[in-house]
């Protein structure tokens, strides 16, 4: 498996999700230019509030390069940023958090929506987080239907609105009691879909939420440009 990877390698080198240039050690998530760059977040800027959790965590801030990134990612169909993603998600947790987690789950695409992009980024990131930290990957929920992106919509309450009775607990999954969670999703901006996510495993037995992004958008127009974290903080309240 190594010497498979090792060939890979050579012949498609790991860029750096932010510059695309070629990274020179392969395994790290991040170039050291971009390192130095990037609109990290830490302390209590890393955490954003969200409803029936414990709080999100995030390692950076959703814009400029962050948000190409993203968008790659997302959109253009380029999985292999789960790994570099996924691992500096979970940097973020080891930076922050003491607590133990019993698994990481994620939020789910819809059906329809899996089978357009071919995979479900969330899930990857879940997944590399889940290796990172040595903690079981387990599916909870299902989302029955599509609605808008999030992201197309302004207010907190459209967005609240727009994932109500949209996820459901797996039908036959595993007993959620007494488990606490970590729920892994791309980019967190008013936090609506992680509360309904959460509420749904709350309510079926699991004992703690607490969710972690890639990245951390400003709802409302700021999405669009959003300031530096620092001068924006306390502009929004959950
Ligand atoms: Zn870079």
């Amino acid at each position: 498996m190594k010497l498979w990877t090792a060939a890979l390698d050579l012949l498609f080198p790991p860029k750096c999700p932010f510059c695309r240039k070629v990274l020179d050690a392969p395994q790290d998530p991040v170039c050291p230019a971009c390192q130095s760059s990037l609109p990290w977040l830490t302390g209590q800027y890393a955490l954003r509030p969200v409803e029936f959790t414990n709080g999100c965590l995030s390692p950076l801030a959703y814009r400029d390069s962050v948000r190409q990134a993203v968008h790659r990612y997302k959109f253009s169909g380029v999985r292999a940023y789960a790994r570099p993603f996924g691992v500096l998600m979970a940097q973020c947790v080891r930076d922050n958090l003491s607590q133990p987690f019993d698994a990481v789950t994620w939020v789910p695409l819809s059906r329809r929506r899996l089978q357009q992009r071919g995979y479900d980024q969330a899930k990857l990131l879940a997944r590399t987080v889940a290796a990172e930290l040595s903690l079981p990957l387990q599916a909870t929920l299902v989302k029955y239907r599509d609605t808008p992106a999030q992201s197309s919509l302004d207010s907190a309450a459209a967005r609240q609105a727009n994932t109500r009775g949209v996820y459901r607990l797996l039908p036959g999954g595993p007993s959620l009691k007494g488990q606490n969670f970590l729920l892994a999703d791309d980019v967190v901006t008013s936090g609506a879909t992680l509360s309904a996510c959460a509420g749904l495993l709350l309510q079926n037995g699991a004992q703690t939420v607490f969710c972690v992004t890639f990245a951390q958008a400003r709802p409302g127009p700021d999405v669009q440009n959003p300031n530096i974290p620092e001068r924006n903080a306390g502009k929004f309240k959950e």
